[in-house]
């Protein structure tokens, strides 16, 4: 069964490529020629008026709208995460040499006062208040090595914060 084409009420040939156009709930074809004079007014033909036009425009631009800033919205929370993560590894891994070289401190001048002790309770003590002098300046380096190693990781960190905060 031919159908009629809405604009110009003639008949589709087989011939003639059909143009399908929205009408009420469904859609109906026209001449593919016709869609001109049927979008400049759609609701002459029972297409959608134009304020419903509009209405889709605004609807679709409000999705598009929402979806990027849901997109931005998830990039913003990825680069929290992400600040968050750095910090927290580069922290907690300061914090843990922190720990460790004050223990090794600790235990360092334990040693060095178990040797004085030892050096000056014994007959020859000299021996071992010479190795608890050694073993204290050792200590000392050691010490004072892992602080500037802490140091230089602290500035890393603010380097590295910086860094992210500036992108
Ligand atoms: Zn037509």
């Amino acid at each position: 069964m031919a159908e009629i084409c809405l604009v110009c009420n003639k008949k589709i040939g087989l011939f003639s490529a059909p143009y399908p156009v929205e009408v009420g709930s469904g859609t109906k074809d026209i001449h593919f020629q016709c869609r001109h004079k049927y979008s400049i007014t759609p609701e002459k033909y029972g297409g959608p008026s134009d304020k419903e036009l509009e209405r889709r425009t605004t609807e679709r631009e409000h999705k598009v709208a929402s979806h990027a800033s849901k997109r931005q919205a998830s990039v913003d929370e990825n680069q929290a995460n992400k600040k968050s993560s750095v910090g927290n590894s580069s922290q907690s891994a300061i914090d843990i040499l922190s720990t460790v070289n004050t223990i090794v401190a600790l235990c360092g001048a334990l040693i060095v006062l178990g040797l004085f002790l030892l050096g000056f309770y014994q007959d020859q003590g000299t021996g071992w208040l010479l190795v608890a002098v050694i073993f204290g300046l050792l200590i000392l380096v050691i010490w004072s090595l892992n602080r500037v190693f802490i140091g230089i990781a602290e500035d890393v960190k603010g380097i590295r914060k910086r860094l992210e905060d500036s992108n």
